[in-house]
């Protein structure tokens, strides 16, 4: 059985407070979202919509910080702009278009455009060099707050390539908070690297195995 309380606090003995942990919960059941919730985890990411939006209704009665941390295809659009607080993967104005037009009446959605930083084919993510100009027109959608970038860096063993991409975006977000105020969020790191991520000026980590245990 995996010790979901004992994660947690090994994880915030090794970060500083202002790092948030986003229990990345995709394939957990409610029952242990709550467990996590009960010892501190206020924010939590999920990856697909139908399975979300389950544990979302299950769980409408704690105070949580919903995530859309998964690929984002525009005709699941509108419930994302409903059920979630932050969006980590937006990479096209189309989207974040739709996420502002669908959002409710009093409230905003935050969020991060996510960022391919080793360009790869086969990842989501906008090109380094088209970064200004979606963050640009994000600006102008009254009903979202961009917050920052997110990346997901190629799958290696080799922590030497991952903290160049790391470190690449680091610079891409200070670029970025140089033309655009407040905007200084980076989601990077998961239950392998968050570490590393940390030390790249990563603000907000995603983990998943490292609260929950694997995963089938
Ligand atoms: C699944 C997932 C995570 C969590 O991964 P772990 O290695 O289990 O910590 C983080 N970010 C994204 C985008 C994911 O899909």
């Amino acid at each position: 059985m995996t010790d979901i309380k004992k994660n947690i606090s090994n994880l915030k003995k090794i970060i500083n407070s202002d790092t948030t942990i986003i229990a990345v919960s995709k394939k957990k059941p409610a029952d242990l979202i709550e467990k996590a919730y009960e010892n501190g985890i206020l924010n939590f990411g999920e990856n697909y919509l139908q399975e979300a939006l389950a544990k979302i209704s299950i769980l409408k009665h704690l105070n949580i910080s919903w995530h859309f941390i998964g690929k984002i295809q525009s005709n699941k659009c509108k419930e994302i702009a409903k059920n979630f607080n932050w969006v980590h993967t937006v990479d096209r104005y189309k989207v974040a278009k739709l996420l502002n037009d669908n959002c409710p009446l009093n409230k905003s959605i935050n969020v991060l455009i996510q960022v391919n930083i080793d360009d790869e084919k086969s990842k989501n993510g906008i090109n380094e060099g088209d970064i200004y100009s979606l963050a640009k027109k994000i600006i102008s959608l009254p009903n979202l707050n961009l917050k920052g970038i997110m990346v997901i860096p190629k799958n290696t063993t080799d922590s030497k390539l991952t903290e160049v991409s790391f470190a690449k975006t680091k610079q891409i977000a200070l670029e970025l908070n140089k033309n655009f105020k407040g905007v200084n969020e980076i989601s990077m790191g998961m239950s392998n690297d968050f570490e590393l991520a940390i030390k790249n000026g990563s603000t907000m980590i995603r983990i998943g195995t490292g609260i929950f245990g694997e995963r089938n």
